[in-house]
């Protein structure tokens, strides 16, 4: 017996129940998690394969973080942080800066990552107009792009699903179309092309560099497009030329940072220190919500000043530098210190790359299995050849995913991509077990329902 009743539980507006088909399929009432796996109050469980909206990193309710968590709250659980620090957020940015690329050596906390982005957008912009550059103004973003969802985050966003209707809310950004590798207009192969596809950004940039005050870009994997991957060259190349230009390069890694693209962040692997690094989601090892924004000393002496100068940076939030939010990202990266998670993940994502692409090689309607690091993604399409995609009103992935969590596994889609993302603590046999699982829901998907 639950305390609550169906009534109670339509209380509360998720964003699937506005759709009137989940009058017959109401949220999962999840009751508890251990390691991969999420309990519902029925007692089945289900393996957590996009990590709880890839937050979490070593598994559901693990220890170490929630020890630091409850032992952090018996001591100090919140405390005002303007003029006003605390131990674990003074141990937090220091331990980052050490860790991030670098020149990050300023940390600013917030607390989610649109906030994150905001932050950056913010920062740069008052940058410019602080060092005698007032027109640069304008902000860069690609095709596809997803930044967040509030007002300053979704106008660097491009995913119209999102966008539409706030059109009229949002500032006006230059869009420039990024690498679509799967679909390359250029005939190239993401393994071993030039990144053809720059001379679209490049072209962008001389006709607006000088109003630009920044690129904002998602390093390797744009994630919310569908897990669209592209090669460190791009983010090579943006970085020349935007240093060039006197352009700010923001790279938003609240979806790819700490580890899930194969390095602890993803633009190690391009070998570039972008201007601002936004993190979030894996932070906290996905316990708390937190945001950061990482800059540079010559940033933040644009703003450092005498009070009356009124060149400060103005944004705060109540819950900036949370405490317990802190303790939980330092018990986080005590694990990636303390473990071979990363070299561990290197084994762990051959052995998923290699399970996913021959078990979805036969199957008639995948066109491209692609992964990099612990992100793989199945897209679907209607034909092979042609790459077409499902048109959306069919919801294929969404169709699939139910049949999946019959089974036990939750495989949120986006359109027709499904994708993994797991806990890092996966272990062999459940990479197994997620990957037939998923395939199996696929192929029974196509032979046995008709309409698509
Ligand atoms: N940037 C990227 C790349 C993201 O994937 C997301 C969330 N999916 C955000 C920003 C926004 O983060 P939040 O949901 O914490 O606001």
């Amino acid at each position: 017996m639950t305390p609550w009743n169906e009534r109670d539980l339509a209380v509360i507006w998720h964003p699937c129940t506005q759709m009137k088909d989940h009058e017959t399929f109401p949220p999962l009432v999840i009751e508890r998690g251990e390691g991969v796996w999420l309990y519902d109050i029925h007692g089945k469980r289900y393996l957590d394969a996009i990590s709880s909206w890839w937050v979490n990193l070593f598994g559901h309710a693990r220890q170490e973080i929630a020890d630091a968590i409850a032992q952090q709250a018996h001591t100090l659980e919140q405390v005002i942080f303007s003029h006003f620090s605390h131990t674990p957020a003074i141990m937090l940015a220091e331990r980052l800066v050490h860790k991030a690329p670098s020149g990050l050596s300023k940390v600013f906390f917030s607390d989610n990552g649109s906030t994150a982005v905001e932050v950056a957008l913010k920062m740069s912009f008052q940058y410019h107009r602080q060092t005698n550059n007032p027109q640069k103004h304008l902000f860069v973003k690609l095709t596809d792009a997803y930044h967040g969802e509030t007002v300053g985050a979704l106008s660097v966003g491009d995913i119209s699903l999102y966008r539409e209707i706030f059109h009229p809310l949002l500032f006006a950004t230059v869009t420039v179309e990024g690498p679509d590798c799967y679909r390359c207009p250029y005939g190239k192969n993401r393994d071993t092309c030039e990144v053809e596809c720059f001379e679209k950004m490049a072209q962008a940039l001389t006709i607006w560099g000088d109003e630009v005050a920044a690129v904002i870009i998602e390093p390797l994997v744009q994630a919310a497009a569908g897990m669209k991957m592209y090669p460190p060259l791009y983010l090579k190349k943006l970085r020349e030329i935007t240093s060039s230009l006197d352009i700010h390069l923001i790279a938003d890694e609240v979806a790819v940072g700490f580890g899930r693209t194969g390095t602890f962040f993803a633009c190690e692997q391009a070998e570039i220190s972008p201007d601002f690094l936004c993190l979030s989601k894996g932070l906290t090892g996905g316990f708390l919500p937190m945001g950061l924004t990482l800059t540079t000393e010559n940033i933040y002496q644009a703003f450092y000043d005498d009070y009356k100068s009124l060149r400060a940076f103005m944004h705060s939030h109540s819950y900036t530098g949370n405490p317990l939010a802190c303790a939980a990202a330092l018990a986080t990266l005590n694990l990636f210190d303390t473990t071979q998670v990363l070299k561990e993940n290197i084994s762990k994502s051959t052995f998923l790359f290699q399970q996913a692409s021959t078990s979805l090689a036969n199957l008639e309607m995948i066109g491209e299995y692609r992964q990099r690091g612990m992100i793989g993604a199945i897209e679907l399409v209607e034909d092979k050849k042609t790459k077409k995609t499902f048109d959306w009103e069919k919801r294929i992935g969404y169709r699939i995913y139910r049949r999946a969590l019959d089974k036990g596994l939750l495989l949120r889609p986006l359109g027709n991509i499904l994708y993994f993302m797991p806990p890092y603590n996966i272990n062999y046999e459940e990479i197994q077990w997620m990957v037939e699982t998923a395939v199996t829901s696929i192929s029974e998907f196509f032979t046995q329902e008709r309409d698509w």
